[in-house]
């Protein structure tokens, strides 16, 4: 961590730029698998906060299982909603996996910016040569919540473009 919806602040800015060609909603859930060992630790009180899901090799394989069973699950509701989902161009395999593997190697690059117990070059460093102890863990939150906010702004701007120029 941090508190896992903080790592969805960069996310929103992403989505204000890249629009349809990233999806949140695969993003968010990989910020969740990520959090699971940590979850486990918190409540079992056993085991290392950020072990080996906190890696870049192990966050490879959680953005792919990201992307998989959350562009089944997105696509499942939609069409149970009705939407034909064969005809558009929305949540590809492209999109899907570019936006899971960026959920997950972000988390490990946000988290590893902080925290000294994170190996996230592991097995290939046994350190963490990322977190430099400048910026601390209110300042990530704040500097997380801060990228949010300029995302939705953007978000909000680029809708109120696209509705004035609407005929
Ligand atoms: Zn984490």
């Amino acid at each position: 961590m941090p508190f896992t919806p903080l790592h969805l602040g960069p996310a929103l800015a992403l989505k204000s730029l890249a629009k349809h060609k990233f999806s949140l909603l695969i993003f968010a859930w990989a910020q969740i698998l990520m959090d699971l060992q940590p979850l486990a630790v918190i409540l079992t009180g056993k085991g290392q906060a950020h072990g080996v899901t906190h890696t870049f090799l192990l966050a490879i394989p959680i953005g792919l299982a990201a992307s998989l069973s959350g562009r089944l699950v997105v696509l499942g509701l939609a069409r149970l909603c009705g939407k034909k989902t064969g005809t558009t161009p929305w949540l590809t395999w492209r999109i899907a996996i570019l936006s899971g593997l960026t959920g997950s190697l972000s988390h490990v690059l946000l988290d590893a910016l902080i925290y000294t117990d994170m190996h996230p070059f592991w097995p290939f460093i046994s350190t963490n040569p990322l977190v430099t102890g400048q910026l601390t863990d209110g300042g990530m939150a704040t500097l997380l919540v801060y990228t949010g906010i300029a995302g939705l702004i953007v978000m909000g701007v680029s809708g109120l473009v696209d509705w004035i120029g609407q005929p």
